[in-house]
């Protein structure tokens, strides 16, 4: 059984914990397929302060600039939301953004591309206005897909 790098496609020998070619972790972060956000680096970079992780991908966090703890959001304002990537640097990265109002019931769930997230660095996605309907409660963000991109 051979194992083929995600990253760089040096085929590995299935027993192997790291990429031979190009030394990324050949472990899920869950078990499932190994893919680019789903990969735990093995030396992460800490979150900074206020961010939370996005959901479905390992070392990705984001927080929005909007104050949601409650509050009525403006029907003409839209949201930064900004990413902070700790892990593998990702390239043509994807993004789901969930608005839930206060019960937790979904009120819109769109897909954005972001391009780019290199990593240690903050990368900031706009949301306009008419797509958040009031009044959102809380924003997440799941990663729907990306690639791997070299180090530089
Ligand atoms: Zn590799």
């Amino acid at each position: 059984m051979e194992l083929t790098c995600p990253r760089c496609l040096a085929t590995n020998r299935s027993v192997a914990r790291f990429c031979a070619h190009c030394g990324l972790v050949l472990e899920s972060a869950d078990g499932g397929p190994l893919a680019p956000g789903r990969i735990r680096h093995p030396e992460p970079l800490p979150a900074p302060e206020g961010f939370a992780p996005c959901a479905d991908a390992v070392d990705l966090y984001f927080r929005c600039e909007s104050a949601w703890g409650g509050a009525r959001l403006l029907g003409t304002e839209g949201v930064s939301v900004i990413l902070f990537n700790g892990g593998y640097p990702l390239g043509d990265v994807v993004l789901n953004v969930r608005g839930e109002d206060p019960t937790g019931r979904e009120l819109f769930a769109t897909e954005h591309p972001v391009g780019e997230l290199p990593r240690g660095k903050e990368v900031t996605l706009e949301i306009p206005s008419y797509e958040l309907p009031d009044p959102v409660h809380a924003v997440s963000i799941a990663l729907v897909s990306a690639e791997f991109t070299l180090d530089t």
